[in-house]
């Protein structure tokens, strides 16, 4: 076995869709960004290995940040250390700052991408939930054109995608919201270098009272999850004791995580409503 599949380098979006149309759904041509991930998979051991590879870094479509009308864009070949760079990701969306400041270390940060992260999608993703509670909305393009995914359908399954075999991810837009906090907690084993065990992102509008509340998770399910009965139990309340305590019960009972080798189920349940107590009990000050 090979673990050298051919690779290609197209320099323009049009290349890239036609050598990753000349794949099936059974055997694709696996695009390529940082690798970070995509490097582990070449020795076959966990999984079928890559058959041939797209790599995408020299084009030039997929990156940059910018203001685009009402959102933030990103191309999907943004790499941490150009989010933890950005003015306008701090700005705006400083929780994916901090997130990106979680993942690996400097050359993790320096090549990996949150295409990457995204298309990867492993549960433990540490952007994901940031980018679920952001309602992030990605933009997939292919031979057939372009389409927008929001990131709450983009998950289907463990390890499932809604791109088809033949689409990238071209870029993430995040919707501006002036009002908008958002706060990010990883649990890991260490403080760095760490897969999460749990990693919470939540978010909401208003000031004294909660609207708009979002409360996305990873590493508690197959797919990054929303809490939707948590968030209607912070929907139009203060960040007080009793509602820090009532959506923290409220998450305990919601999330259905599993045991692995990280972690128990019920580490990730315990850690999860205590991470959400205490960022209601930050936003109240007591
Ligand atoms: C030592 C180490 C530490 C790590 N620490 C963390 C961590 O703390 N937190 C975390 O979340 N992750 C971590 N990771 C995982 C990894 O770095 C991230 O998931 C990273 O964002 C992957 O991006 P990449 O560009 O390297 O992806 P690649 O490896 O290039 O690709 C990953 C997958 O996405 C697909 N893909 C890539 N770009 C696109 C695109 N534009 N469109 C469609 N498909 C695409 C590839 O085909 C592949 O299936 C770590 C990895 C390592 C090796």
């Amino acid at each position: 076995m090979s673990i050298e599949p051919p690779v290609t380098s197209p320099r323009d979006l049009d290349a890239a869709y036609a050598a990753l149309s000349s794949g099936t759904a059974e055997t694709p041509v696996r695009p390529i960004a940082g690798g970070t991930d995509l490097m582990v998979a070449l020795t076959g051991e966990l999984g079928p290995p890559p058959a041939s590879v797209v790599d995408l870094r020299a084009i030039d479509a997929l990156r940059g940040i910018a203001i685009d009308g009402d959102a933030l864009t990103l191309g999907a070949l943004t790499t941490y250390t150009d989010i933890r760079r950005s003015a306008l990701c701090r700005e705006h969306v400083p929780a994916l700052v901090e997130a990106a400041a979680t993942i690996g270390a400097a050359q993790i940060q320096n090549r990996g991408t949150l295409g990457g992260n995204i298309a990867n999608a492993s549960p433990a993703g540490d952007t994901l939930p940031v980018l679920l509670a952001a309602e992030a909305v990605f933009v997939l393009g292919s031979e057939r054109g372009e389409r927008e995914v929001r990131a709450d359908r983009f998950w289907m399954g463990y390890r499932a995608t809604a791109l088809a075999h033949d689409e990238l991810v071209l870029r993430i837009r995040i919707p501006l919201a002036a009002d908008r906090e958002m706060r990010f907690r990883k649990v890991g084993t260490r403080r760095a270098q760490s897969i999460s065990k749990v990693v919470m992102a939540v978010a909401w509008r208003g000031n004294g009272t909660w609207l708009n509340v979002r409360v996305a998770l990873g590493s508690v399910a197959a797919t990054p999850v929303r809490a939707a009965s948590t968030e209607a139990a912070l929907e139009g309340r203060s960040p007080t004791p009793e509602t820090a305590d009532k959506a923290a019960e409220v998450l305990a009972g919601e999330l259905a995580p599993i045991d692995d080798v990280r972690s128990t189920a019920e580490y990730r349940r315990l850690v999860a409503a205590r991470i959400l107590h205490r960022v209601v009990r930050d936003a109240g000050g007591w």
